[in-house]
């Protein structure tokens, strides 16, 4: 790359073009997760699908690979040459009430959504942080806080609007190009960068939800929790959303006193239901024993980010990811030893519920796979000086020890580096789908241009 190469770059993009070093540099490049440093040769703050797609060009026609960065929730690996493209600029939001859909450009965050849908008494199918990048989330399936109910986000989409590997802008849907539609909605960019999706919104207004809050620090009352909630999960209908997170709280003066730094174990619970019904249906948890906090309430869907409270500031962490066909006894000792209060590392073990609705194929296929899961844990810990090594050491002690009931693992939910290596990122699909998304990666992405990513290696046989 030359000086005259990117002085060419930089007349035709509506963005900056930043190189090693420049002023604004060090934020163009970074995300949520503070652990993951992209180190590209060049980053392109686009502005628009015309950015997105001289971006593409310039990388090409120089062997570059291109590597996307939206609002840095989940990084999988580190962009450490090639150009990097940012979408937070692109943040244009429409929302038609009488079709039920939301347009929205790369870097619109999912509270948005919301807040602009509420008034139409209209929703968006929300993750549990709604300040994440909503099309890397949809992209990346969406598993939301009323999948159980509704579906998974990535399902939702009607059409995308994407720049191709070959740096060829394209609006897509189902009946136009079927297999770019069915990939794109499962494995990102593997096949180009998504520059808008519209996605259908559902009429909601309000759900019943909350969290309880038990004192977990008690490694057997943990346990005792755990599975209390697993055998109510079994009885639940599918208007029932629920998770469970073992954590210890930092002593912080802006959480309540009876949690503050204390090790809880928290049931979330978000339903569309009535109140009186959500209230009915939670008994036997609250018959658990005394909370340290109960939040349930009738809450605006656009609070709906309240339920799981995940933290909003940027952090350094890594984490690790399985689907389970089930969980008996066992597996909750295993998940409390090597996960709960006596853990290792310290760590945040969050269990959802899965099944009802995401069970289901959608209304257009995808290849978001491993949907007869039951539940999905995740283990997150905080990286700080020095000690990634003894992290992903415990994280893998648990996640080996839940081999036996695991169908796989969730794309978005799997960490970074190692965790990310193609050899898991394999384990996010069912294996006809992995097939398939080799042969049209390597139809649609011959020279492999999208590598820093979750990598669907191209079939080296036939193609489409
Ligand atoms: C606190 C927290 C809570 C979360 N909760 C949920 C949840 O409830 N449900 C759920 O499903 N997920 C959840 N996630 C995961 C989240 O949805 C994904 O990490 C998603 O990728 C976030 O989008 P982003 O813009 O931050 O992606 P980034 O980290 O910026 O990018 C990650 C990857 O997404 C792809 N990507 C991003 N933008 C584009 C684009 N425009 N075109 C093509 N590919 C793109 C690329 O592969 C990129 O490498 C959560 C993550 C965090 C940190």
């Amino acid at each position: 790359m030359t000086h005259d190469h990117i002085a060419a770059l930089r007349a035709e993009v509506r963005g900056p073009v930043l190189l090693p070093g420049e002023d604004g540099w060090d934020d163009e490049r970074s995300g949520f997760n503070t652990a993951v440093r992209h180190r590209p040769d060049a980053v392109v703050g686009a502005r628009g699908a015309d950015d997105v797609r001289a971006a593409v060009a310039f990388a090409r026609a120089r062997g570059l690979p291109v590597a996307v960065l939206g609002t840095g929730h989940g990084p999988s690996v580190a962009a450490d040459h090639g150009v990097l493209i940012t979408t937070r600029r692109m943040t244009a939001l429409s929302v038609d009430p009488v079709t039920r859909t939301a347009r929205l450009g790369a870097g619109v965050r999912m509270e948005r959504v919301a807040a602009e849908a509420a008034p139409h008494g209209l929703a968006p199918l929300g993750g549990s942080a709604p300040f994440a990048g909503a099309v890397g989330y949809l992209l990346g399936g969406g598993l939301p806080v009323l999948g159980r109910t509704y579906g998974w986000g990535a399902d939702r989409i009607r059409a995308i609007d994407v720049v191709t590997p070959d740096a060829t802008a394209r609006h897509i849907t189902a009946e136009s190009d079927p297999d770019l539609f069915w990939a794109l909605r499962g494995a990102r960019d593997n096949f180009g960068v998504v520059t808008g999706v519209e996605c259908e919104l559902i009429p909601l207004a309000r759900l019943f939800g909350g969290g309880l809050f038990f004192d977990g620090g008690d490694p057997a009352r943990a346990r005792e929790l755990l599975t209390a909630w697993q055998r109510w999960t079994e009885t639940v209908p599918e208007e029932m959303n629920t998770s469970v997170a073992m954590v210890r709280l930092p002593d912080a003066p802006g959480l309540p006193e009876p949690v503050r730094g204390r090790y809880v174990v928290h049931i979330r619970i978000a339903t569309p239901l009535e109140a009186a019904e959500g209230e009915r249906l939670v008994a036997p948890l609250r018959a658990l024993g005394p909370r340290l906090i109960d939040t349930l309430a009738d809450l605006p869907w656009t609070r709906a980010g309240s339920i799981h409270g995940d933290p909003p500031t940027p952090m350094a962490w890594n984490g690790d990811t399985a689907l389970l066909d089930g969980l008996a006894e066992a597996e909750a000792g295993a998940i409390v030893e090597l996960g709960g209060p006596g853990a290792p590392v310290p760590s945040i073990v969050e269990i959802r519920l899965m099944g009802g609705a995401l069970s289901r194929p959608g209304p257009v296929p995808s290849a978001v796979g491993h949907r007869s899961a039951r539940y999905i844990l995740t283990v997150l810990s905080r990286l700080g000086n020095g000690d990634a090594q003894a992290v992903a050491a415990a994280h893998r002690a648990l996640i080996d020890a839940l081999a036996p009931r695991t169908t796989g693992r969730f794309l978005t939910f799997m960490g970074f580096g190692e965790n990310a290596a193609p050899d898991r990122v394999r384990t996010a699909y069912e294996p006809e789908d992995l097939a398939r998304l080799a042969r049209l990666k390597a139809r649609f992405d011959p020279r492999d241009t999208f590598r820093l990513n979750h990598h669907i290696e191209p079939a080296t046989g036939g193609t489409g």
